[in-house]
């Protein structure tokens, strides 16, 4: 199966973005050409933004860049808390998902994808990197712990840890 068809991304049928250096196909600000509208979710895109607008007449069913990196379990942020800092699990599952609802309207690709915890941390997976910073700095500041930020590949991983202030 596959033929000659692009590598990195599925459900392409054209050849357009093959110029491109790089194609990532989670890519949050990656120019689409006309309009789309994710049925999984319900993000629509139009003149080169996504938002939460209702579906266009003219706009094609396509999976958005969050929806795909949930369904292939593939975070852009990866934020671990320790838990030294974060004593309540639901405390901070709370302040978590209070974040990601306000920042959802602005930025409607920005998501948790996973939260796995473990008996040292409680690690929050997002789709995007700027959740993951803002689920940070609330967090460091909410639970007086210490941010730190490193980015890998670029910009398009971040890893983030809130630690005991030293
Ligand atoms: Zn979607």
């Amino acid at each position: 199966m596959g033929g000659r068809s692009s590598s990195s991304v599925r459900g392409t049928r054209s050849g357009r973005g093959e110029g491109r250096r790089r194609h990532d196909p989670y890519k949050l600000d990656a120019k689409l050409p006309g309009s789309a509208f994710c049925g999984s979710c319900g993000v629509s895109y139009a003149r080169g933004r996504w938002s939460w607008a209702p579906r266009g007449a003219a706009a094609e069913m396509r999976t958005c860049p969050a929806c795909r990196r949930i369904a292939d379990k593939v975070p852009a942020g990866i934020l671990r808390v320790s838990r030294d800092v974060a004593r309540s699990f639901d405390e901070l599952m709370h302040l978590m998902w209070n974040r990601e609802h306000r920042e959802r309207s602005q930025h409607p690709l920005e998501r948790v994808l996973a939260v796995r915890s473990s008996r040292d941390w409680i690690q929050i997976e997002t789709t995007g990197v700027h959740l993951a910073r803002r689920l940070g700095a609330a967090i460091a500041r909410t639970f007086h712990g210490e941010l730190e930020t490193e980015y890998l590949r670029g910009q398009d991983l971040a890893r983030i840890s809130v630690t005991p202030r030293g």
